[in-house]
């Protein structure tokens, strides 16, 4: 039963939609929601909508970007032909925190997963191997540590083996079940540094 009728109930509804938010957090929210001044809730709406507008994936490496291309491809200073493939834009952010690394990425904004029916064609692959036949020196793979991360960086490197491109693998130092943007700059660094050819 619906103790909240009207538009507090649907506010409710709405936020329970979220990903990680229960029914529970939905009505803290809206509450907290309700409280708020006008003018901060307008804020939050406008930003909601203006960020789903207006961002996009960049035409080259797939990251979240507002414009064709994110500021890193657009870089002529970086290293475009070192490609370093990560799952997610998170994980591109917490490279760059290091600071260290001088080559572009490539989003897959997933990873193969068998269990949970997500194919290889259900992330950015083709785009990858598309900017494979420019001019790339070595790809990276950065897949998390998780069944998922080392089903795709395995599935990666034999597509990309015929291509004759070095291809190599960050180093375990990442922990097994790892989230990359929850890792230390140190021991990103050295997962990147002890990169083993696939
Ligand atoms: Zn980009």
């Amino acid at each position: 039963m619906n103790y909240y009728s009207g538009r507090m109930g649907e506010l409710i509804e709405q936020l329970a939609t979220l990903p990680g938010i229960g029914t529970k957090t939905a009505q803290r929210l809206a509450f907290y929601i309700v409280s708020m001044p006008v003018d901060k809730v307008e804020k939050l709406s406008k930003t909601l909508v203006e960020t789903r507008k207006n961002v996009r994936y960049c035409s080259e490496c797939q990251t979240l970007t507002d414009s064709e291309k994110c500021p890193i491809c657009s870089n002529p200073k970086r290293d475009h032909s070192t490609i370093m493939v990560v799952e997610t834009t998170r994980d591109l952010a917490a490279y760059e925190r290091t600071g260290k690394y001088n080559g572009v990425y490539h989003v897959l904004h997933g990873a193969i997963s068998p269990m949970l029916g997500v194919g290889p064609d259900d992330i950015r692959l083709k785009e990858l191997m598309r900017r494979l036949q420019g001019d790339v020196k070595e790809v990276i793979i950065a897949t998390n540590s998780t069944l998922e991360g080392e089903t795709t960086a395995m599935y990666i490197s034999k597509l990309i083996k015929p291509t004759g491109i070095k291809t190599t693998r960050i180093a375990n130092g990442v922990p097994v079940g790892g989230d990359l943007e929850n890792i230390d700059e140190v021991t990103l660094l050295r997962a990147l540094e002890g990169r083993t050819e696939l």
